[in-house]
C-alpha cells in the first residue's frame, strides 16, 4: 500500500493526479490518497469575512488560529471542496474513490490541545479556545478493509479527539501516520515544488536526497508549510515506511514520477 498526499496550492494539477492513480490503481497498486485543506480554507475564510490568522508558537513554528467557527470554515474546504473534487476525478476515470474525514469510524485520533502558546507583540499568550492537534493513533483496520474491498479511501482532516471533537490535524503529518500505521513501503507528499530546495524558490537547488540522520538539517531549511513535510518525513522513516518521496504534482503522471525517485527522496 502506498499513501499518497495531496497538497491543494497553486500549480497542484488534480487531474493529473487522478489520471496518474487510475492507471496505477488499475495495474495493481493499492493506494490511499491524504489531502489537506489549508489553501482552500484561506479562499473560502477571505469568501466569508473571516479572514484566516496565522499564530507563530514561542519555538517559531507557525499554524493556523483555530477558533471554532475557523473550525467549521476549515471542515466546508476539506469536506465541500477538496475532497469531492478528488472523488470525483477519480470516480470519472473508474476508481472506486471513497471519500472520508478523520472523524469518521475514529480513523484519526489525537490529543487536543488544552492550551496553545503563542507569540505576540513579543509576548507569550495562552489560547484555550483552539481545536488542534496531532494524529496519534490511525483506525488500520478500517482502511485495510475498504482497501481489501475494492474502495480507494480519500482522506482529509479534520481529525477527532480523545474527548471526540473535531481537531485540525496536518495532513502531511496525518498522511505520515497512517502510512506508519500501515506499514507501508512509501510515502509521497506533492506538492507545489519539485521537491525541498536548498535555496527556495530557487528550483535548481533542489536537494536529491537526505539521509534519515540529516532530518534535522534539512528541516532547517524550509520554511512555513514545507517544514511539516519535512517533519512528517522524519515521523514516516520513525515509523518504519522506508521511503519518502516528497514530489512535484504539477507534471504528468506525478505519483508514478515521485515513485521512480524524482523530488526529495528521504531513506
Ligand atoms: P501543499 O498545499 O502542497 O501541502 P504547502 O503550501 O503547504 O503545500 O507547502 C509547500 C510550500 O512550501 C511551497 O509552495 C513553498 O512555498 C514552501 N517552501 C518553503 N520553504 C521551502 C523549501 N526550502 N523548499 C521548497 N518549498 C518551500
Amino acid at each position: 500500500m502506498i499513501v499518497v498526499k495531496i497538497g491543494g496550492s497553486q500549480g497542484v494539477d488534480l487531474d493529473a493526479v487522478c489520471e496518474d492513480a487510475a492507471q496505477r490503481i488499475r495495474a495493481g497498486d493499492r493506494l490511499i490518497i491524504v489531502h489537506g485543506g489549508s489553501h482552500a480554507t484561506d479562499t473560502l475564510a477571505e469568501q466569508l469575512g473571516y479572514p484566516s490568522k496565522v499564530i507563530t508558537s514561542p519555538s517559531g513554528h507557525t499554524s493556523r488560529r483555530t477558533d471554532r467557527r475557523t473550525l467549521g470554515i476549515f471542515q466546508m474546504a476539506c469536506r465541500g471542496v477538496m475532497n469531492p473534487a478528488l472523488v470525483e476525478g477519480l470516480q470519472r476515470r473508474g476508481v472506486n474513490a471513497l471519500g472520508l474525514s478523520g472523524m469518521d469510524g475514529r480513523l484519526w485520533v489525537g490529543e487536543r490541545k488544552s492550551a496553545v502558546r503563542a507569540v505576540e507583540n513579543g509576548r507569550t499568550i495562552i489560547i484555550r479556545d483552539d481545536y488542534t492537534g496531532t494524529v496519534e493513533t490511525v483506525n488500520a483496520e478500517l482502511l485495510r478493509m475498504l482497501v481489501g474491498a475494492g474502495y480507494t479511501p480519500v482522506i482529509s482532516p479534520p481529525g477527532l479527539s480523545t474527548g471526540s471533537e473535531p481537531i485540525n490535524v496536518d495532513a502531511d503529518r496525518a498522511a505520515a501516520r497512517t502510512a506508519a500505521a500501515l506499514g507501508c513501503e512509501c510515502l509521497l507528499l506533492l506538492s507545489n515544488v519539485p521537491g525541498l530546495l536548498r535555496d527556495y524558490p530557487d528550483e535548481s537547488t533542489i536537494v536529491t536526497h537526505v539521509k534519515r540522520s540529516a532530518i534535522d538539517e534539512a528541516a532547517g531549511l524550509a520554511q512555513g508549510r514545507m517544514k511539516k513535510k519535512v517533519m512528517g518525513a522524519g515521523e514516516a522513516l520513525e515509523g518504519g515506511v522506508a521511503r519518502v518521496v516528497i514530489g512535484d504534482a504539477r507534471r504528468a503522471r506525478p505519483i508514478s514520477a515521485a515513485l521512480a525517485g524524482e523530488g526529495t527522496v528521504f531513506e
